[in-house]
C-alpha cells in the first residue's frame, strides 16, 4: 500500500460556520459520531465533499455518508431532530453504494419547511472514520459549497508499514479467530470500542495498516480467520486502548469464537458486548459518557488510645453526622430525601448499635472499629434474613456507618469531579451519594446492586434519573468516558449505540415531553371515554405531601393510602394521637367530597415496620404478613382502626383490608371494626373493603362480594402469588409480568362477581398506572384505577382517548392469549391502532 495522501474535504453546503461545540445537541457536541463542524446553512442541495461511494443514505433523506477510496468516511447530517420528519422536505438523489464525484449533488432539501418543521437547520459534518483533521481557513464565518473547508491531516499517511508511529505501543501478535474475519459487524463492534480511547489506534495486518476507529478501514485491510493481527496506539490511554481492543479481538469482537487465547484472557476487557441488561429502578432514558463511581478504602486501626479519648471521638463524629444530616434535611424538606435522612439519623442514636459500639470501646478498640463493627455487623445480621426490605436498611445502615467513619477518621468527603452528562456507573450507590447528586450534570446511574424498591430507587424516582440496577458487573469494566445510551424503561444500556437508536430515543422523548405538557393541562378533568364511561382516577400514597401533590394533579381521591409507609424507619411506634393526626390532617385535605381509602398496616413480606418485631420466617411472603399479623395483635389493629375512624365524617372514609385469604379474616376484622366504632359512639361505620391479592380472595370472589362494598385489586402481589415469582427478584423481574393472561383472568373473574352483587371494584396494584393497561382494565369492567402520583395525567389522557366498546373487544381478545408477551403485543397494536396522535385538541 503506497502512503495515503491528504483528503481535501469540499464545502457540501453555502452558509455560516460554526464550532460543534455551539451544536444545542450532546449527540454532536460531544463528537461521539465523530469530530467536525457544523453549517448553518444558506444553499438547499448538499453535495458530495470528496469523490467516493455512498456508504450510507437515510430512507428519509436527512443524512448521508460518502467514503473515499482511502476508508475516510464523512457523514452529513442536516437539521437536528430532523429524523422525525420521516423524509418530509428531503429529496435523495442518490443511492448507497453509488460513485460519485465531487460536487455532485446528493440531497436536496426544502429549507423552509425543515426550519419550521424541526428543531433547527444546523447541518453536522462529521468525520466518522475518526482521522485528525485540519481547517483550511480556521477564521473563515462563512463557507460556499465547493470551496475547500477542511483537509485530513497527513499524520495519517504512514499507512503502508504502520511502524513510524513516533511512540506507538504495539501489542502482541494475535490470531483473528472470526470465522469470516472481520466483517462489518465485528469490525463496527471494534471501531465503536476504539473511539471510546483518546489514544489514535491502529489495526495492523501483515504490512498493511488501519485506523481503527475507522468500520471502513478496518473492513478494507479484508481480514480472515487466522490471519496475524496486532494492536499499536498513541496517546495517554495507549495501554488501555491496548488492552482492551487486544481481549475484544480475542473474544470474537460480540461473534462467538473458540476459546480465547491464554494472554488475552488474563487481559480485562473493556466491553465485548453492546447491551447490559438491569432491572428499571427509575424509568426514563439518557445519552451520555460513563462516569465510574469508586469509593476509597478507609484503613481503620483496631487499637484506641484510651477509651475516653475514643469515647469522645465517638460522640463528636455523631454529634457532627447528626448535624450534617439535619442541614441535609432542611435542604430537601417536604421530599423523599428528607424523610430518607431522618432515618439515617434515627439510626445515629440506636441504643442496639451504641451499646455495641461502647462495649467494644471500653475493652479498648478505637472509635473507628469500635462503629464500624457495630454498623456493619448489625448490617450483615439484616442482610442474612433474606428479606428484601431490611436489605434496603442494611444499605442505609452501611452509608450512615460510613458518614460517621469518616467523620472518626477525619476524611472529607471530597466532591466528585463529574463531567458534563455522566452516567454514573457504580456497586452501589447509598442513599447520601444519590440525594445529593448534581442533577445538572448527572443525566441517570447504573448499579449493580440494588433493588427497584431500594431508597436509592425511590430517591432517582424523585430527581427524575433514569437508572437501572442489578446490572452485570461487566459494567464496572467501562472506560470513564465511554458514550452510552441508558434506556432505563426497557431495562438497557447501549454500549456502543449508533445515531439512528439515540435520534430514535430523542424523538420519543420530546413527544413525550409534549403528550406530558397536553395531559398536565387538561388534568382536572374527568377520566370520561369517548362513549361517555366514567372512569374514576385516584391516588396511591404514603404521605400527606402525596395527597396534596395528587390534587394539583388531578387525583379524584386516594384508592391507597399505604398506612404502613407512614411509620417506615422508626423505631418506636407512633402515639394514637399522632396516628389520628395524620389521618385527618389526609382526610381534611382531601374534603368531604372525595373517597379516602385507608388499607390497614400491611407489615410483613418485603415490608417490616422496626416497631412490630416479628419471628424471622424461612418464607416470609407465605408468613404473617398483612391482615394474618394484625389479627394476632388485635391490639394493633384496632388502635388503628381508632386513629382512621378519627376522621370520619372528614372525607369519604374507606377502610381496606390488605392479604386477605380467608372468609373468616373479613369476619373477624368487621367485627372489631364495630366494636371500636360502638365505642366510639358512631352511628354509621365507614365503607370496609379488601384487597384482592391472594389468588384464594380472587377465585372465592363471589362468595366474599356479599360481605365487602368494594374491592381493590392488588396486582403486585396477585402476581407473584399467581405465578409463583418473588416480585422483587432481579432475575425474575421480566417473566412476573402483571399481563400474563393468568392474572388477568383472576382480574375478570373478580370484577364479575362484585358486579353481580352490586359492589365496585378498583386496580390499586402498578398495572393500573401503565398506560398499555388502561383500555384492559376498562374493558374487564374495573370501575377505578388507583395510581402512582406522577401517572394521574396520563392514565386519565389515556382513558379519555378510548371508547368502552373497543376496550371490551380487546379485552375479550387477550384472555385468550397464551403469555403476557402476546398480551403485551396485542394491546400494543391495540394503542397504534386507536390512539389519536392528532395536534392538541382544545377542548
Ligand atoms: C399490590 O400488591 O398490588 C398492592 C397495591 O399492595 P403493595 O404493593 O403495597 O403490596
Ligand atoms: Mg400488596
Amino acid at each position: 500500500m503506497t502512503p495515503s495522501k491528504p483528503v481535501e474535504l469540499l464545502a457540501p453546503l453555502s452558509g455560516v460556520l460554526l464550532a460543534l461545540d455551539q451544536v444545542p445537541d450532546p449527540v454532536f457536541s460531544s463528537r461521539m459520531i465523530g469530530d467536525g463542524l457544523c453549517i448553518d446553512p444558506t444553499s438547499q442541495t448538499l453535495c458530495a465533499p470528496f469523490a467516493g461511494v455512498i456508504s450510507n443514505i437515510q430512507d428519509t433523506g436527512h443524512a448521508v455518508s460518502v467514503t473515499d477510496a482511502n476508508g475516510v468516511q464523512v457523514l452529513m447530517h442536516i437539521g437536528l431532530d430532523t429524523v422525525h420528519l420521516a423524509g418530509k422536505g428531503f429529496t435523495r438523489l442518490v443511492v448507497e453504494g453509488q460513485q460519485v464525484e465531487a460536487g455532485q449533488a446528493l440531497i436536496e432539501f426544502d429549507a423552509d419547511d425543515v426550519a419550521l418543521n424541526a428543531r433547527s437547520l444546523l447541518t453536522l459534518v462529521l468525520v466518522a472514520s475518526g482521522e485528525p483533521f485540519v481547517l483550511l481557513a480556521p477564521d473563515a464565518d462563512t463557507v460556499v459549497v465547493g470551496q475547500p473547508l477542511m483537509q485530513i491531516s497527513p499524520a495519517d499517511a504512514t499507512e503502508a508499514t504502520g511502524r513510524d508511529e513516533g511512540d506507538a505501543v504495539f501489542s502482541e501478535p494475535l490470531t483473528l479467530p472470526n470465522a469470516n474475519g472481520l466483517h462489518a459487524r465485528p469490525a463496527a463492534v471494534l471501531s465503536q470500542t476504539a473511539k471510546g480511547f483518546k489514544a489514535t489506534v491502529r489495526l495492523h495486518k501483515q504490512t498493511q495498516s488501519a485506523n481503527a476507529k475507522s468500520l471502513v478501514a478496518i473492513m478494507a485491510l479484508q481480514t480472515v480467520q487466522g490471519d496475524t493481527l496486532q494492536i499499536s496506539a498513541a496517546g495517554e490511554d495507549a495501554d488501555a486502548a491496548i488492552k482492551a481492543l487486544v481481549t475484544l479481538l480475542a473474544q470474537g469482537c460480540g461473534e462467538t469464537v473458540a476459546a480465547a487465547p491464554q494472554a488475552a484472557q488474563a487481559a480485562t476487557s473493556e466491553a465485548s458486548v453492546t447491551l447490559l441488561r438491569g432491572v428499571c429502578a427509575s424509568p426514563g432514558s439518557a445519552f451520555g459518557q460513563v462516569f465510574q463511581v469508586a469509593e476509597p478504602a478507609l484503613h481503620i486501626t483496631e487499637k484506641g488510645a484510651g477509651t475516653s479519648v475514643e469515647h469522645a471521638t465517638l460522640t463528636r463524629a455523631l454529634l457532627a453526622a447528626a448535624e450534617a444530616l439535619q442541614a441535609l434535611q432542611d435542604k430537601a424538606a417536604g421530599s423523599a430525601q428528607a424523610e430518607i435522612f431522618r432515618a439515617h439519623q434515627e439510626l445515629l442514636d440506636d441504643p442496639t448499635l451504641l451499646e455495641q459500639a461502647h462495649g467494644l470501646l471500653s475493652k479498648g478498640k478505637s472509635a473507628a472499629y469500635a462503629w464500624n463493627s457495630a454498623t456493619t455487623s448489625t448490617a450483615k445480621l439484616f442482610l442474612g434474613m433474606g428479606n428484601a426490605l431490611l436489605a434496603e436498611r442494611a444499605a442505609d445502615l452501611a452509608d450512615v456507618g460510613r458518614r460517621v467513619l469518616k467523620l472518626i477518621l477525619g476524611i472529607q468527603d471530597s466532591a466528585w469531579e463529574l463531567p458534563e452528562r455522566a452516567i454514573l456507573v457504580a456497586e452501589l450507590l447509598t442513599p447520601s451519594q444519590t440525594a445529593s447528586l448534581d442533577t445538572g450534570k448527572v443525566l441517570g446511574f447504573v448499579t449493580v446492586g440494588g433493588g427497584a424498591t431500594s431508597h436509592v430507587a425511590i430517591l432517582a424516582r424523585a430527581l427524575g434519573l433514569p437508572s437501572l440496577c442489578g446490572v452485570s458487573r461487566e459494567v464496572l469494566a467501562l472506560a470513564n468516558g465511554k458514550q452510552v445510551l441508558l434506556d432505563a424503561d426497557k431495562g438497557e444500556l447501549h454500549l456502543a449505540p449508533d445515531l439512528a437508536e439515540i435520534e430514535a430515543l430523542q424523538v420519543e422523548r420530546e413527544q413525550q415531553l409534549q403528550r406530558r405538557e397536553r395531559d398536565m393541562a387538561q388534568a382536572s378533568a374527568p377520566a370520561i371515554t369517548r362513549d361517555g364511561h366514567r372512569i374514576d382516577i385516584t391516588a396511591n400514597v404514603a404521605s400527606l405531601q402525596e395527597v396534596q401533590q395528587s390534587l394539583t394533579l388531578g387525583a379524584e381521591g386516594v384508592g391507597l393510602l399505604r398506612s404502613e409507609f407512614l411509620y417506615l424507619d422508626r423505631n418506636r411506634a407512633p402515639s394514637p394521637e399522632e396516628q389520628a393526626g395524620t389521618y385527618s390532617a389526609i382526610a381534611r385535605a382531601l374534603g368531604t367530597e372525595r373517597s379516602l381509602v385507608v388499607r390497614t398496616l400491611d407489615v410483613g413480606g418485603d415490608k417490616p415496620l422496626a416497631y412490630v418485631p416479628m419471628d424471622a420466617e424461612a418464607n416470609p411472603f407465605l408468613g404473617l404478613r398483612g391482615i394474618r399479623l394484625c389479627l394476632e395483635r388485635p391490639e394493633l389493629l384496632r388502635e388503628q382502626f381508632r386513629a382512621i375512624l378519627a376522621s370520619a365524617g372528614l372525607a369519604r372514609l374507606h377502610i381496606m383490608l390488605p392479604m386477605v385469604s380467608l372468609l373468616s379474616e373479613l369476619h373477624q376484622a368487621r367485627r372489631m371494626l364495630e366494636e371500636e366504632a360502638q365505642a366510639l359512639g358512631l352511628s354509621e361505620l365507614p365503607k370496609l373493603g379488601i384487597m384482592i391479592e391472594v389468588p384464594s380472595a380472587a377465585l372465592m370472589a363471589d362468595v366474599f362480594a356479599p360481605h365487602v362494598d368494594f374491592f381493590s385489586i392488588g396486582t403486585n402481589d396477585l402476581t407473584q402469588y399467581t405465578l409463583a415469582m418473588d416480585r422483587d427478584h432481579p432475575r425474575l423481574a421480566s417473566q412476573a409480568d402483571s399481563f400474563h393472561p393468568a392474572v388477568l383472568r383472576l382480574i375478570a373473574s373478580t370484577v364479575k362477581a362484585a358486579h353481580a352483587h352490586g359492589k365496585w371494584v378498583g386496580v390499586c396494584g402498578a398495572l393500573a398506572s401503565e398506560v398499555l393497561a388502561v383500555p384492559l382494565l376498562i374493558g374487564l369492567g374495573v370501575d377505578e384505577l388507583s395510581v402512582s402520583v406522577p401517572l394521574i395525567p396520563t392514565i386519565k389522557a389515556t382513558v379519555r382517548e378510548r371508547a368502552l366498546t373497543d376496550c371490551q373487544l380487546i379485552a375479550r381478545q387477550v384472555l385468550g392469549l397464551e403469555e403476557a408477551a402476546h398480551v403485551r403485543e396485542a394491546l400494543r397494536q391495540f394503542h397504534a391502532a386507536t390512539v389519536d396522535t392528532s395536534p392538541v385538541r382544545e377542548n
